[in-house]
């Protein structure tokens, strides 16, 4: 039976179409040119800003199961450290590509800034399908890539976190590998680590606890209010699983739900608490084989087009794109995701009046804890879990309602006030510092 619905589950992911071939880099660098073009920003500085620090490439030779050598390829990509060292996730993808990885640690260089927390942005990842792999091949790959990235890694120069596909458990490796090749303890090397290892209280739950923070403030702002309100999230990971479960909690209606391998839809609200606990018994952590009374199954491209207050894009890049934003039918979208809207989408939804809280604002919820762990391992002193969710609830909010009201006075998108807001900070810290030497 176990091994039905594994075969089952597999033959899904396999059969799930790509996502759109969306360059996320391209996005970013056009992002930067609208918003350099708004802050009347020089030329040289705009070619800065569009570029990463440094770029580091690796080819991880791992002995498989079967005896034989594979090689895979991985990335770390520090795109600014202006503001402090750089911070962000390693993905385990396998559409992952350097300008991915290049476009994500920008996203991070303003995401940090917009929170107004002392970091830079960068990002990892790893051409890989962790579906595939064993226990054994999974940790002998991310203490691979650990080794290979070392030289660019460290509590004061650039600190790798969970993305897609990793989590704690990978994160104790980067951990421990560190440790041991450096002969020292090096807890602040990485965050979302588990808690018995130098984990933070709040951490795994922060960037769907900061997605459901944002939809609060967004929905007060509009005139409504949390409770009754209709959402959609797609992706049910750690950050879509999450929202969802504390907007179901905050009395929202979530009605629509899905992942790479399905899509579910219930009138009266889903039961979320239950879909979480059945992904986290199923094969890969998929929907893929739920069922429940009331609920049934849609594509999942009509997850994005359903009629909600709220859609949550939670999964990858590119998924809100031109060939469907004219579809779209939320009132709000909350950016669970980095990129899921091209600027071409965004073009179109604002035309149609649809307020889109943008990435950098709505999932800086996980950096935000990730700083508040990193402080906490460089102390040595241990917070409990409510000092961690004050914080981030005030750093949240305060940043929202930084970005709303400089929207509001320059009549911009919430997007183009965020990134307004973000590369000014990041421009003033390289003006104030000077270019070297
Ligand atoms: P995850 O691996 O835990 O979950 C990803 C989810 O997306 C899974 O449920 C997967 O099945 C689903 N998915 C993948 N392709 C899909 C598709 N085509 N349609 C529908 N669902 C699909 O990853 P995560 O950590 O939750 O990250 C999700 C997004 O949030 C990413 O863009 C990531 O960069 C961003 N993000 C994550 C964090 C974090 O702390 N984990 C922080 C900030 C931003």
């Amino acid at each position: 039976m176990l091994r039905e619905t594994q075969e089952r589950a597999q033959s899904v992911v396999e059969r799930a179409p790509s996502p759109p071939q969306v360059n996320a880099y391209e996005m970013f660098q056009t992002q930067v040119d609208l918003v350099g073009e708004k802050l009347s920003l020089p030329s040289d500085l705009l070619a800065l800003l569009k570029v990463p620090e440094r770029v580091l490439e690796v080819s991880i030779p791992i002995r498989m199961d079967n005896g034989q050598i594979q090689v895979f390829q991985g990335y770390r990509v520090q795109h600014s450290s202006a503001r402090g060292p750089c911070k962000g996730g390693i993905r385990y993808h396998p559409q992952v590509t350097l300008d991915e990885v290049k476009a994500l640690a920008g996203w991070m260089t303003w995401k940090c800034a917009v929170v107004d927390i002392p970091f830079g942005g960068g990002k990892g990842g790893i051409t890989c399908d962790p579906t595939r792999l064993s226990l054994g091949e999974l940790e002998r790959l991310t203490r691979r890539y650990t080794a290979m990235i070392l030289p660019l890694i460290g509590p004061h120069h650039d600190i790798p976190a969970p993305d897609v596909n990793t989590s704690a458990r990978e994160m104790n490796w980067v951990m421990d590998t560190a440790s041991v090749l450096r002969g020292e303890p090096m807890y602040a090397v990485v965050t979302g680590k588990d808690i018995a290892v130098g984990g933070t209280r709040g951490r795994r739950e922060a960037t769907g606890r900061g997605v459901a923070i944002v939809t609060q403030e967004i929905l007060e702002r509009l005139g409504h209010k949390v409770q009754g309100a209709t959402v959609a999230v797609q992706g049910f990971g750690n950050v879509g699983s999450v929202a969802a479960l504390l907007l179901h909690q905050a009395g929202a209606k979530v009605i629509g739900v899905s992942d790479v391998s399905s899509a579910f839809y219930c009138e009266r609200g889903l039961n979320i608490p239950e879909m979480i606990a059945y992904v986290n018994h199923s094969p890969h952590r998929l929907l893929a084989g739920y069922s429940a009374p009331g609920a049934r199954e849609i594509s999942r491209e009509e997850l994005l087009t359903l009629d909600v207050d709220v859609l949550i894009p939670a999964a990858l890049e590119g998924q809100i794109t031109e060939k469907n934003a004219d579809q779209v039918r939320a009132r709000v979208i909350v950016e669970g995701a980095n990129g899921p809207t091209t600027p071409e989408a965004d073009v179109i939804l604002e035309e149609r009046g649809v307020t889109v809280v943008p990435d950098i604002l709505a999932n800086a919820g996980g950096v935000v804890v990730s700083y508040f762990e990193w402080v906490q391992n460089l102390q040595c002193f241990y917070w409990d879990e409510e000092e961690t969710n004050v914080r981030l609830t005030r750093i949240m909010r305060r940043a929202f309602q930084e970005v709303w009201e400089y929207a509001r006075q320059r009549k911009a998108s919430l997007r183009t006030a965020a990134l307004m807001i973000g590369i000014e900070r990041v421009v003033q810290a390289i003006r104030l510092r000077g270019i070297f030497p």
